[in-house]
């Protein structure tokens, strides 16, 4: 472990599930290398700092109560962002007249932009830190151009055609390809204010995204360290703004080994009331054992399960468990679990890779899509789902866990983990960026 003491890393965090989470891990990582850590954050989904007794915490006072998913997004970062940067400012100048000798560096979450303005002001380095697949954001970046040339919103008949220049995307794989024409607005006038940082820290293996990370460095000229998943680098404990429902444990313990299928949407997906139905009636239909997480408020106008089909509790007593919120990561690492239905959000995908368990890929917006199209078709680790309906459902569960198809995408699925170990031990790829990333930092790039 080499020693930083003397260097004081400022990890601004956003208040998203996805995101606080690896920003937490690659707190972790680096304090494990010898740098002190302040974690800054939005009161909105604040980190429990009893869980992090080696970081220090510096709330940031945002006026937000609650992420509204269908609200302005524009709107609710820009106000974010407006409301976090004096504070950090203030903050960040103090500690630099009462510690002359610390030297700081700014990581922030690459929604936190307003981080890099603060460090512009202050003189101090800045790096981002990207916590979605690099796979993402070249088709994010397409969007404006495919948006003039008047191919988005995308037609129907249009969905299954590969998008030029974009291998192997489809437009059904584009971000926001179905979403409604304001929200999309809003993401095309994001894309647009991407600006170029002076480095960026990925979450992500060299492996895994090696030709569109080449593809990234070409373009922005800039260093790029991939240095994930940061899931099996961090021994952090529970970063979850939702009680984890250890009960799951003690249930798969009693189901033989392979046999779950384990079904989450994430912290923000939603469905509606039918695709619940359609989900709880495969589901049941499949007659394999499964751990459906249903996240308080995730279907559109209940509270919790009020909506589940009447009967459907009954049918499945023994076989099947609807909890709340569950401890993903040693869920993925149970004998127990044959199989991950996921909306494929960068840190599902990357913790069910780092288990070895193959998926079954039902993308619901943003880069999901884009990660759930590697999953099936580059990475072949994973079954997409294409139409929520019982009977897909059923057909693709025991593609997965019963049929020699799914013995042959576990297959892949365990060779696919193995490869993770190797980049993340001494010599692999993800260590040695990590090893970059931190003569990067001491060597400070102001
Ligand atoms: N997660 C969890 N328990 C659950 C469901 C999800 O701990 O019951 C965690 C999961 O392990 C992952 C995160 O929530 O780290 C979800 O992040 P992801 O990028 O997959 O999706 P998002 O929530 O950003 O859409």
């Amino acid at each position: 472990m080499g020693d930083h003491r003397g260097k004081s890393l400022v990890l601004v965090a956003s208040p998203f599930q996805g995101h606080m989470t690896p920003m937490l891990q690659l707190g972790g990582v680096l304090h494990s290398k010898g740098f002190s850590i302040t974690i800054a954050h939005t009161k909105l989904n604040s980190p429990d700092p009893s869980n992090h007794p080696e970081f220090a915490f510096l709330p940031l006072f945002d006026k937000f109560l609650a992420i509204d998913a269908s609200g302005n997004f524009t709107k609710f970062l820009e106000e974010l962002n407006e409301n976090c940067k004096m504070q950090l400012q203030h903050h960040l100048a103090q500690k630099i007249t009462n510690e002359v000798n610390q030297k700081i560096t700014i990581i922030h979450d690459n929604i936190m932009y307003f981080a890099e303005e603060v460090a512009r002001n202050l003189n101090l380095p800045s790096i981002v830190f990207r916590s979605c697949s690099a796979c993402y954001l070249p088709a994010y970046l397409k969007l404006p151009q495919l948006h003039a040339e008047g191919l988005l919103p995308v037609k129907d008949y249009m969905l299954q055609k590969l998008v030029p220049e974009l291998h192997p995307l489809r437009f059904k794989d584009l971000p926001f390809n179905n979403t409604s024409t304001e929200l999309f607005k809003e993401m095309l006038a994001l894309a647009e204010r991407i600006r170029t940082p002076s480095a960026i820290i990925w979450n992500t293996i060299d492996f895994l995204e090696h030709s569109v990370l080449t593809q990234l460095r070409k373009h922005y000229k800039i260093p790029i360290f991939d240095i994930g998943p940061l899931n099996e680098m961090a021994r952090c404990s529970s970063t979850s703004f939702l009680e984890e429902d250890t009960n799951c444990i003690s249930w798969l313990d009693k189901q033989a080994p392979r046999s779950v299928i384990y079904v989450s949407l994430g912290s923000l997906a939603t469905m509606d009331e039918t695709e619940l139905a359609e989900t709880a009636w495969g589901l049941a239909d499949s007659k394999q054992p499964f751990l459906w997480v249903v996240r308080p408020g995730s279907v559109n106008g209940s509270e919790w399960i009020e909506f589940l089909p009447d009967g459907f509790m009954e049918e499945i007593k023994g076989r099947g468990l609807v909890l709340k919120w569950v401890p993903q990561k040693q869920v993925l690492a149970h004998a127990a679990v044959g199989g991950f239905w996921s909306h494929c959000g960068w840190n599902s995908t990357l913790e069910s890779i780092s288990k070895g368990v193959p998926m079954i890929c039902r993308p619901v917006m943003g880069d999901q899509c884009v990660n759930a199209r590697y999953l099936s078709f580059i990475w072949r680790v994973g079954l997409e789902l294409e139409y929520l309906e019982r009977k897909v459902i059923v057909n693709a569960i025991r593609r997965l866990l019963v049929d020699d198809e799914g013995k042959e995408i576990r297959k892949r699925a365990i060779t696919m983990k193995e490869k993770v170990k190797y980049s993340l031990c001494k010599g692999g790829s993800s260590f040695n960026s990590l090893n970059d990333l931190v003569e990067y930092i001491v060597q400070d790039h102001t």
